[in-house]
């Protein structure tokens, strides 16, 4: 049975950079007996370097002689080429198919205590096991973690997806589909966040204005409406109650928009709209008509507009 020669060429198909180390085509414990199995890893070794593991994943240590894997990935997504025949990475296994003489492993550098893995590390991972199940014609359900093939059930922990979390059924998704992308909450580029939507202002009439001392865009809203909707629309406001209430008989001024002049709200207007209101109910006699439209006015004339409320129900 064969010494698996041809990984290097398989990694290569990655597109990730691949490094052959020395002499790996001869390094294993004697012959593979087949591939039915993928094995990721982590390799809980030092925190900085690309592939600090990769002296121990080749010759092993004290009670264990490498190679301890076939295949390495580091941080940057480089692979690494260690072995060709069986490596010593899976220990007491469920099945005879997990077994490192029918699993090709693969020990990606992590420290598996919750070390960010890199975005390209995960997709040189993932494109190494998509292109090893190809090469071995496998399903993707052969792509089994070290923690799901251990006997007893709970003896590892690699690999670990800490950060991002990432389960083994996600990882097996994203081999299917052939490549890594972050999940959702880690890619959110400016601008492609829906806006929320804005609480729906309710115009009037549906909604009764705040009767407060100044007018706002709200009630200038309805004083337009309120007046178009009786037949005076025009460009401004102002030349709209002047129209209106010179038709009502309060306003005795001219109208400067038929003059081609800019409507001014003077204190004519002022003194027909306060004679209005309070010939209305909306300005009491505690009020002068003094031609200003102070707080007192705008009141009555919030009032006013919102009295109208029942002309729309
Ligand atoms: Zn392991």
């Amino acid at each position: 049975m064969p010494m698996y020669t041809g990984l290097a060429r398989v990694a290569r198909t990655t597109g990730y950079p691949v490094v052959e180390v020395k002499n790996w085509k001869g390094r294993g414990h004697g012959k593979m007996r087949g591939c039915k199995t993928i094995v990721p890893h982590h390799t809980v070794g030092p925190t900085t370097g690309n592939y600090p593991s990769l002296r121990v994943v080749r010759d092993g240590h004290s009670t264990l002689p490498g190679p301890l894997s076939q295949l390495g990935i580091g941080r940057d997504g480089t692979i690494y080429v260690i072995g060709a025949g069986v490596a010593y990475h899976a220990g007491k296994v469920r099945k005879t198919a997990y077994s490192n003489p029918y699993a090709i492993g693969i020990e990606a550098e992590n420290t598996g205590v919750g070390e960010p893995w890199p975005h390209a590390q995960l997709d040189s991972y993932v494109k190494l096991c998509r292109a090893l199940i190809d090469e071995f014609k496998l399903p993707v359900g052969a792509v089994l973690g070290h923690k799901e093939i251990c006997a007893p059930v709970g003896r590892k922990i690699d690999p670990a997806f800490i950060e991002p979390q990432m389960t083994m059924a996600e990882f097996r998704g994203y081999v299917r589909r052939g490549y890594y992308s972050a999940p959702v909450a880690d890619v959110k580029p400016a601008g492609t966040t829906k806006p929320k939507p804005k609480p729906a202002r309710k115009a009037w009439p549906a909604a009764a204005l705040p009767v407060t001392g100044g007018h706002t865009t709200a009630s200038h809203a309805a004083w337009v409406k309120l007046l178009a909707d009786v037949g005076y629309k025009d460009k401004s406001l102002t030349t709209a109650m002047q129209r209106w209430l010179r038709g009502l008989g309060y306003y005795k001024g001219i109208i400067e928009a038929d003059r081609g002049q800019a409507p001014v709200f003077g204190p004519m207007l002022v003194t027909a709209l306060q004679r209005f209101l309070r010939a209305k109910g909306f300005y009491s006699r505690a009020y002068r008509i003094d031609a200003k439209r102070g707080t007192a006015t705008v009141k009555g004339e919030i009032r006013y507009i919102n009295s109208q409320t029942k002309h729309y129900k």
